[in-house]
């Protein structure tokens, strides 16, 4: 089989590798779609996420952990009803036994092995072994890129209950990215109305707007605080999601927040940025409650339920699709933001 290997920031190389076989309790998936998320850039940009390096992988480093696929073969102990299926995947393969895991924070387990997470291989090639417990059955309804956005929309509904948000109430979401567009979206379908998303680019604004926004602006040309003040007779916001993974919207956050109000940070900045930086000032004087969003906790099956539910235009998301032979040409695109690129997909099959 075909893999995409991340051979140094910047750089793919496409490898041949012996296709695996599902152990027993695995599944083995025929990758269909695989979504570029940020994360995913920062490892292409700066070759590391965090202080996480890809030379962890020895050499050997494949990206991705946005996928869905059809699974090719079940191992032992394995539901055979799930051979054939088009599945949605679960990213994140948690212990189960330790502290986090019983305390429901799985996501946190320092024992979890994460599709595409330095050393970890992830599903930018033709076959990849999961957990069964990783894949949910697609219903038709949904489409093979709507099983991808599945992923990042589960960051967004793990943000909204981690951040405790409530319906009625007012947010403001800082980046139209994916997860932003996904934050967006959901908010709005839950009754909290986003007075106001903000991008560097305009075409993710217009989407932002389809999706729910009421007002948008792009930060590279407008002020958000002083948008938002006007915006809500300078009361500020109940929730704000920072999704951009900027210094400078972060830095916006304790400004454009209401007093008592919430901070949701979801974006992550650049390794050399790696700072939480806002006024502390405003912040204490409006006692706000700030959240660190950590990926995703079994948010997949929820995901499925409201998207088929609500009929949430996932597939608007998806804006352009390679193939794994053009995966270079596709990490570069996304990661220069050229062509009106909102989620990039590559086709391994
Ligand atoms: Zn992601
Ligand atoms: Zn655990």
């Amino acid at each position: 089989m075909r893999q995409a290997v991340l051979e140094k920031a910047g750089r793919f190389r496409l490898a041949e590798a012996p296709r695996p076989a599902a152990a027993p309790g695995q599944v083995l998936l025929r990758v269909k779609a695989v979504g570029i998320c940020g994360s995913d850039l920062h490892l292409f940009r700066e070759g590391r996420i965090g202080d996480v390096p890809i030379e962890r992988a020895e050499g050997r480093f494949i990206p991705g952990h946005e996928c869905m696929g059809v699974v090719e073969e079940c191992g032992p102990g394995v539901d055979r009803g799930l051979a054939g299926a088009r599945v949605a995947v679960d990213p994140m393969a948690h212990c189960g036994r330790c502290e986090l895991c019983l305390k429901g924070h799985q996501n946190l387990c320092p024992d979890v092995i994460f599709l595409g997470h330095p050393p970890v291989p992830g599903c930018l090639q033709e076959f990849v072994t999961l957990r069964a417990d990783q894949v949910a059955p697609l219903p038709a309804e949904l489409s093979d890129d709507a099983g991808v956005i599945l992923e990042p929309l589960g960051v967004a509904l793990h943000a909204i209950r981690v951040g405790g948000l409530r319906p009625g109430a007012t947010a403001a979401v800082l980046g139209s990215g994916p997860i932003g567009l996904c934050c967006t979206l959901l908010l709005s379908r839950m009754g909290i109305s986003v007075v106001l998303a903000t991008d560097l680019l305009d075409a993710r604004l217009g989407l932002a707007r389809e999706l729910g926004a009421r007002e948008t602006l792009n930060a590279s040309r407008d002020d958000a605080v002083a948008a938002l003040r006007r915006l809500t007779s300078g009361r500020g916001v109940d929730y704000v999601l920072e999704c951009a993974g900027a210094p400078e919207a972060l830095a916006q956050t304790a400004e454009l927040a209401c007093v008592g109000g919430r901070v949701l940070v979801l974006g992550i900045p650049a390794a050399d940025e790696d700072r939480v930086l806002f006024k502390h000032s405003s912040a204490r004087r409006k006692g706000l409650s700030v959240f660190m969003i950590r990926r995703s906790n079994r948010t997949l099956s929820e995901c499925i339920r409201w998207a088929m539910a609500d009929r949430l235009p996932l597939d608007r998301l998806v804006s352009h699709h390679w193939p794994l032979d053009r995966v270079q040409e596709a990490f570069d695109a996304v990661a220069g933001r050229t062509g009106g690129v909102v989620k990039g997909i590559v086709n391994p099959g």
